[in-house]
């Protein structure tokens, strides 16, 4: 399954609603540990309307993210203030 993240084949559902209702999916990317529910929002779910700065999406990107680069990525807080 592609991943909605970085787009590589390397997601795969993970896990069902507990109760067997078949109310909710979880998929998780193996590649970018992205996860995310089927019943998230399409600003989640859908590449097209998710936030481009949140898309992996060079071909090398995730070549050169590190842990330590990783959690550097910080989106700009809102201003509330
Ligand atoms: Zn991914």
């Amino acid at each position: 399954m592609k991943c909605l993240r970085c787009g590589r084949d390397s997601a795969a559902k993970i896990a069902d609603a507990p109760d067997g209702s078949g109310a909710w999916e979880v998929y998780y990317c193996k590649t970018c540990n992205y996860s995310w529910r089927n019943t998230d929002p399409p600003c989640i779910t859908d590449p097209a309307q998710r936030d481009p700065w949140g898309q992996l999406d060079a071909p090398d990107a995730l070549d050169r993210i590190t842990a330590r680069s990783y959690s550097a990525m910080t989106k700009p807080a809102r201003q509330d203030n």
